[in-house]
């Protein structure tokens, strides 16, 4: 059977087996890959007698409650020896809640595949060349010494998925199929994940979407689309940021399109931008503009700026990138 792409430090291994109580964190609006990553990660540290808490900033999205994760959330307080964050690549990211959880550890791990911002944590593994942290745990396990089982092959394949666009973006290569063959032999139920993460969606997201695209702007002669997502728009539908998710995505399939953005209000001046990119474009340096980051092909921001601004300034800067 074919092998993982990459390997773990061998002193972040030791990091991890040395602890006994682990914290878990991911960044804000997890996604399948920072959840997955982190079902994943518990079900094995817990199979060495290790005990381990969630503690996201932010609610596990109902879409991925199969994960267990919300169950693995303390009531109280989780004195942990190690933190270990996932997927995430800037301290921020993990939001007031679990920055604090990251900073009481006196022990921190970091494992992520974005392209290093501003790297944190004592022990750091980015391997920008994985499509997901899934992989990476993935590559973890045997080093652990745990073997792969049905549920966190599941919660990987979910992850792998998430991050892949089941298995349709750039980032999918031989390895990744090849990794994907080992979850599901192992068990993971692909079935299930397709199902619930591509297949179902809320009616609320499903009304939002058509609502806001009636006003999509497309930008640099066909090149760019945007659209955009105010905080009274989530109200009329009863939405969540949730049902947001894949919008950015869903516009750049559109004929000519380079570039497809997404910003959502998300306070008096504040607005959370999505950005994806279908050529060779690089969004994770656009996003730079405003501290942002991510992937060359996905990559996000927050906009500090009242919301019409905000669309103008990422308008403006969309012409200013691909012409008018
Ligand atoms: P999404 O649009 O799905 O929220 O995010 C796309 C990608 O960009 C993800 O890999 C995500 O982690 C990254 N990303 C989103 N927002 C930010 C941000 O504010 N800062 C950084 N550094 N990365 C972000
Ligand atoms: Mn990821």
């Amino acid at each position: 059977m074919s092998a993982p792409r990459v390997q773990a430090p061998e002193a972040l291994v030791r990091a991890l087996k040395a602890a006994s109580t682990v914290a878990l964190v991911t960044h804000l609006n997890p996604d399948g890959d920072g959840l997955g990553a982190e079902a994943a990660l518990a079900l094995a540290l817990e199979s060495l007698g290790k005990r381990v808490a969630v503690l996201n900033n932010d609610a596990t999205p109902a879409q991925y409650s199969f994960l267990g994760l919300e169950e693995r959330r303390p009531s109280g307080a989780f004195d942990a020896d190690l933190a270990i964050s996932l997927d995430c690549p800037v301290l921020e990211r993990l939001g007031e809640r679990g920055q604090a959880a990251f900073k009481a550890a006196p022990a921190t791990v970091v494992i992520d595949h974005h392209v290093p911002k501003e790297p944190f944590g004592q022990q750091v593994w980015v391997s920008t060349e994985s499509c997901a942290t899934g992989e990476m745990i993935e590559a973890l396990l045997p080093q652990l010494g745990v073997a792969l089982t049905a549920p966190m092959a599941t919660a990987l394949y979910a992850a792998v998925v998430n991050d892949t666009g089941c298995f349709r973006h750039s980032n999918t290569d031989a390895l990744v199929f090849a990794l994907a063959g080992r979850l599901l032999a192992a068990g993971a139920d692909a079935k299930d994940v397709n199902r619930r993460l591509l297949d179902e969606k809320p009616l609320s997201m499903v009304r939002l979407q058509a609502h806001v695209l009636d006003r999509l702007r497309v930008l640099a002669g066909g090149r760019a689309a945007l659209v955009s997502v105010g905080a009274a728009d989530l109200k009329a539908f009863g939405a969540t940021w949730e049902d947001t998710d894949g919008l950015a995505e869903g516009l750049r399939s559109i004929a000519g399109v380079q570039v497809s953005a997404m910003l959502r209000q998300e306070g008096e001046a504040k607005a959370k931008l999505s950005l994806r990119s279908k050529y060779d474009f690089d969004v994770n340096i656009f996003a730079g503009r405003w501290g942002g980051g991510g992937h060359a092909k996905a990559a996000g921001a927050t906009v500090p700026l009242p919301f019409e601004a905000a669309v103008e300034a990422v308008a403006g800067a969309l012409e200013e990138a691909l012409g008018k």
